[in-house]
């Protein structure tokens, strides 16, 4: 076990953000993570989390194509690119993947579902789980999950919906996330769902290189900062860092299962 016992469950360590000191990181967090998972954001990046995954025992990729992504899509011919992926054995998940109606430019509604839709297939076909991106799009997503999508396990990372609609999801089995944003200020109601996520369906995350928590906002994330996260979350629900730290492990390994 780590220092910490904790598991970053979303951190980009691909990113361009960590190119000056990505190794020295990644060396300094083994000792303090008992894991990080790095979702793929198109095929470049998913490609790369596999290097790292290769490269770090800690490390685990997820592969997929984000929604601000989907416009690199030349043809159907890249769910082969992904499958071609998914079998390598530190790939735990098909992620990124999602809705995201918050940039103008990204690709239309219809599309992004089609395109949600066919990885989410994909994950079925591997028996993986699927790490959702949500933006300004909780009603489209909660109806895919509601009524579209049957037999897949998911995480809602970085949860920014309702109550109502993680209770919709919770009744399903899904997990939810909480990084740094459950942190702010001005998040009362990010707390509230993270004040009722049940123990077993509970994950933290960083998101690095983004959504740095409290005190750092506005600074680089990385994923030692899981542990304000989860001393943050422990306060919330008025437990301890211990608890919550094994508890959320534990749940990491259940829901992304090829993790032993
Ligand atoms: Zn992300």
């Amino acid at each position: 076990m780590s220092r910490t016992g904790l598991f970053d469950s979303h951190a980009h360590m691909d990113s361009e953000y960590f190119d000056e000191d990505r190794d020295q990181l990644l060396t300094f967090l083994s000792k303090e993570l008992d894991g990080i998972i790095n979702p793929g954001c198109d095929e470049i990046s998913s490609r790369f989390a596999i290097e790292l995954a290769e490269k770090y025992d800690f490390v685990y990729a997820a592969v997929g194509w984000h929604p601000e992504n989907l416009k690199d899509i030349a043809d159907n011919s890249y769910l082969d690119g992904l499958a071609a992926m998914a079998v390598h054995p530190k790939v735990v998940a098909i992620g990124e993947i999602g809705l995201d109606y918050y940039w103008q430019e990204n690709e239309p509604k219809d599309v992004q579902k089609r395109r949600l839709l066919e990885q989410i297939d994909l994950a079925k076909q591997f028996d993986l789980p699927v790490i959702i991106h949500d933006r300004d799009a909780h009603g489209d997503i909660l109806e895919i999950f509601q009524k579209e999508v049957k037999g897949v396990r998911a995480v809602f990372h970085c949860y920014s919906g309702s109550l109502e609609m993680a209770k919709e999801l919770v009744k399903r089995g899904f997990y939810l996330s909480f990084g740094g944003t459950s942190t702010y200020k001005n998040a009362a109601k990010v707390r509230d769902v993270l004040q009722y996520v049940p123990d077993d369906l509970l994950l933290f995350e960083t998101d690095s290189p983004y959504l740095t928590p409290v005190p750092y906002r506005g600074k680089r994330n990385h994923p030692g900062y899981t542990e304000l996260v989860a001393s943050n979350a422990a306060q919330v629900r008025g437990t301890t860092f211990e608890v919550l730290a094994a508890q959320t492990t534990k749940n990491v390994k259940i829901l992304f299962n090829k993790i032993k």
